[in-house]
């Protein structure tokens, strides 16, 4: 099977469509897992939503999505964010709403488990460190661990007990084998290595296989409709920086 793998979307629908069209070029896929912030910051909502319903879909919920149905008081979020979730939730239909409510912190579909955040702490904590990843190694009960919410792309490995963190190399296949893994596919909807370009993985679950891709798409667009929408200036111009 093979599974293509997002996270943090962030309602950016433009990010969201030119990724689909790359993975279909590679091969297509035969389910999505998302590993949450399907909405948040950017400006289609409720129309990422739908689109990734469309598909097989497995997903697991991000503080973000949390923030939008008012499962989590948003008001520990930067400015920017708060006003963007608060926007956020004023464009979800009563469907919309109902999905995000009903997803699930943690997804364990053997050998993987998906988490939005970390183990340890589901929807809030940033998996990019040692202690973090000894956190959430000491509680994976499967081989493979897939997380986002830093929007950084990354690859670490249990080696022996100590988390070994490398670069998520792109269009590079890369066997798992038998090796536990924390593994990270990078940000969709707004990037921030550094590179402002949206990052997908797919993984061959019959040979645990995984390869990163990056594509392109129209940046301007999505910033367009970000500023009829009203939504933070500085949302709008991280996107051009991969920030
Ligand atoms: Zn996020």
């Amino acid at each position: 099977m093979r599974a293509l793998i997002l996270s943090d979307i962030h309602a950016n629908l433009e990010a969201l469509e030119a990724v689909f069209a790359d993975a279909q070029v590679r091969g297509g896929f035969d389910v999505i897992w998302c590993l949450g912030d399907t909405v948040g910051y950017g400006p289609d909502p409720g129309a990422c939503i739908d689109r990734i319903r469309e598909f097989e879909l497995v997903a697991v919920v991000g503080n973000h999505d949390c923030a939008a149905v008012g499962l989590i008081d948003a008001s520990d979020f930067n400015d920017a964010a708060l006003s963007a979730a608060k926007w956020t939730a004023s464009q979800l239909d009563a469907g919309q709403r109902d999905f995000l409510t009903s997803l699930p912190m943690v997804f364990v579909q053997e050998p993987f488990t998906l988490v939005h955040g970390s183990l340890r702490d589901p929807i809030v904590e940033y998996l990019l460190d040692r202690n973090s990843a000894m956190g959430t190694l000491a509680l994976l009960e499967t081989r493979y661990c897939l997380v986002g919410h830093s929007h950084i792309p990354f690859l670490c490995r249990d080696a022996q007990g100590e988390p070994e963190f490398t670069d998520f190399p792109e269009d590079e296949k890369i066997e798992l084998g038998d090796a536990r893994w924390i593994i990270n596919p990078g940000g969709v909807g707004q990037p921030r290595d550094r590179d402002p370009r949206p990052s997908y993985a797919i993984c061959d679950t019959s040979h645990a296989m995984i390869e990163r891709h990056r594509v392109t798409y129209d940046i301007a667009k999505t910033q367009e409709k970000m500023r009829a929408a009203d939504l933070p200036a500085h949302l709008i111009d991280r996107l051009d920086h991969g920030i």
